[in-house]
């Protein structure tokens, strides 16, 4: 649905090289149909620019940018405007028209595609229904929750069946409540329509929580690709690592382990670091099972993401030596990291 090649942005700010800001630096990737697609960084990284030149906002310095069958990055005038209905755009601060109601404002793209006043009108209905915006037709965006107002700014963006939707740090406004019903209405989009979703984001819990594969983004560079639990589970860069302690807490699991050392002074405290499909309670029915040993889960933080599970389990087993022994080694058989710490 999206290929990008090579693509660069350099802006110019005075008339020497040392003056220009390379934002985008020869970026090559590409986006299947019906992907949810993330694209994570710090501030400055070159996110939004690059974001900005999937639907012709920006133009690239060099390489070509194609989505949906379009070179978006050659063409200009009605041609453009014509792409942009294909590849849509929400925002973080919603961009709504502040003196129309949410109607008029989900009509607004309908308007412009001058789609007959009937058919807006039923149009109209199916999106306000779509993002759960019954009862709050006659609205205006200043009487609306921030969570109300991105779904206004989502059905706006759907209004004219776009294949792309493009999110710019589209829960970055909203508590994190608000922004679990509007990442879950994105799935929902997403599954029920098809629709290919990118979206750049600085927190890796939006990424986590939808996204099928993560682009991590450090001074115009990708530095890092790969599908999410991958990245969770084997992060290469420095600054992968740091985003995926954004949501694993290393400090609590430091405290965890000192607390069950002490809570448990016999027997094995076993650390269960595991990715995909929930591998830990096979194991566990498994240990108790085969072998002659008290086991018990002491402490547990699983995470679900999009295509699976991730976490880490902490248990304890006690019992003969030797009986330990086997069960170790029995452990470091499955496809699960262990860690033995006491
Ligand atoms: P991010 O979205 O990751 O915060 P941006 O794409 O906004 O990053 O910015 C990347 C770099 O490009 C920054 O150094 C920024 O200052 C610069 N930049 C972005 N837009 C412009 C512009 N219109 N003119 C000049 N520099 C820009």
């Amino acid at each position: 649905m999206i290929t990008l090649s090579n693509v660069s942005k350099i802006f110019k700010s005075g008339l020497k090289a040392k003056d220009s800001i390379v934002a985008v630096d020869d970026i090559s990737l590409t986006i299947d149909e019906g992907e949810i697609f993330g694209v994570i960084g710090y501030s400055g990284a070159g996110k939004s620019t690059l974001i900005r030149m999937l639907n012709g906002l920006e133009t690239p310095s060099s390489g070509s940018v194609v989505v949906a069958g379009k070179e978006v990055s050659k063409i200009k005038g009605s041609s453009l405007r014509k792409a942009r209905h294909e590849i849509s755009m929400i925002f973080q601060h919603f961009n709504l028209l502040w003196s129309r109601t949410v109607r008029e404002n989900i009509a607004f793209p309908l308007e412009i595609t001058g789609l007959p006043k009937e058919e807006r009108r039923q149009r109209v209905n199916e999106l306000i229904k779509l993002v759960g915006l019954e009862g709050r037709e006659d609205a205006y965006p200043s009487q609306l929750s921030g969570g109300q107002k991105q779904r206004v700014g989502i059905a706006r963006a759907l209004a004219n069946n776009p294949k792309v939707l493009l999110c710019d740090e589209a829960t970055s406004a909203l508590d994190p409540q608000t922004t679990d019903s509007i990442l879950e209405l994105l799935v929902d989009i997403n599954k029920r329509l098809g629709l290919t979703i990118v979206l750049i984001t600085h927190e890796m819990h939006v990424i986590r929580k939808i996204c099928n594969r993560v682009a991590v983004m450090e001074a115009g560079k990708v530095v890092e690709i790969g599908p999410v639990l991958n990245v969770f589970k084997n992060p290469e860069q420095p600054i992968t690592k740091r985003f995926v302690q954004q949501v694993t807490e290393p400090e609590e699991t430091k405290e965890t382990v000192e607390h069950l050392l002490d809570r448990f002074p016999d027997g094995e405290v076993i650390q269960l670091t595991f990715v995909g499909e929930s591998a830990e309670n096979p194991l566990i029915t498994q240990l108790i099972r085969n072998f002659k040993l008290d086991v018990n889960i002491v402490q547990g933080k699983i995470s679900q993401t999009r295509d699976g599970s991730y976490g880490t389990l902490f248990i304890h087993i006690d019992g003969p030596a030797e009986e330990i022994d086997h069960a170790l080694e029995f452990i470091k058989q499955q496809q699960v990291g262990v860690e033995v710490i006491s």
